[in-house]
């Protein structure tokens, strides 16, 4: 009877105990995930308005340009996709202003006619990966597998191989950078986050950019993943009122001087 108990007591007691510890390894390990891999910035809010002040790693990975030269770069990302890839064109060739496009792989296959629209405007481009996964949560065989397939359907449908690419949610750590270099790869975060996806209104996204907007600001849009509508609307408010601020608009190489493909 006694044995009895005192077994029971001892499940009772030990049960817990271990739960807890797995639970606050488990806590940790989350925590320095997202301590490592920024992967928080553009899934939750703020996103940080001092990457204007984070340093550029050389070849490695950039925020922003020269915060000495009064220019921005307009950056488009998880398109292409009808209509607002071509709507966006549209704007942008009506306002002679050349941007950088950071297109998904299955993006451009389902639409490689609008891919090849964006290269033959003179824009620049980028690779996304094939379909948007957060790749610090993938093996270096799976991130290599994500950027390669996408570089395929880019080159396939416009002869073009990018060298620049964007991680989704801008989240990358070391080893996400390393396996995208050993490809050739140079990765291009932002410093001026629309938070369009968040479809506050178009007004409230074009404020937002202009709030923020410095010298060198990379400025994050998106022309695919949804109804780009206020984005479309956003950008044709946005581009007067940055000319009018004396701003000159730059693809992301020719603001780094860094050749955009191989
Ligand atoms: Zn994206």
């Amino acid at each position: 009877m006694r044995r009895q108990r005192k077994t029971g007591a001892r499940t009772t007691s030990q049960g817990p105990s271990v739960k807890v510890m797995l639970g606050i390894v488990f806590l940790l390990v989350v925590a320095c995930v997202a301590e490592g891999n920024y992967f928080y910035r553009e899934i939750t809010g703020p996103v940080p308005s001092d990457a204007d002040t984070l340093a550029n790693r050389k070849g490695v990975i950039y925020w922003h340009g020269d915060p000495h030269r009064k220019t921005v770069a307009l950056t488009f990302d998880d398109g292409p996709s009808a209509p607002y890839t071509t709507k966006i064109l549209s704007i942008l060739k009506a306002n002679d202003v050349k941007a950088t496009f950071f297109f998904l792989g299955d993006r451009v296959e389902a639409s490689p006619e609008l891919a090849r629209a964006v290269v033959e405007d003179g824009h620049a481009i980028g690779n996304h990966t094939y379909d948007h996964p957060s790749l610090v949560l993938e093996s270096a065989s799976s991130v290599r597998a994500q950027l390669r397939r996408a570089e395929n359907a880019i080159i396939a449908a416009t002869g073009v191989r990018p060298k620049f690419f964007r991680p989704p949610y801008g989240a990358a750590d070391s080893f996400t950078l390393d396996e995208a270099r050993r490809l050739g790869y140079v990765a291009i975060e932002w410093s001026n986050s629309s938070k369009d996806w968040l479809r506050p209104g178009a007004n409230a996204i074009a404020d937002r950019v202009l709030r923020q907007v410095k010298n060198g600001s990379i400025i994050l849009l998106h022309d695919g993943g949804g109804d780009r509508s206020q984005t479309v609307a956003a950008v044709t408010k946005l581009i007067p009122e940055l000319k009018r601020r004396g701003f000159e608009f730059v693809t992301v190489p020719e603001m780094l001087d860094i050749p955009a493909t191989f």
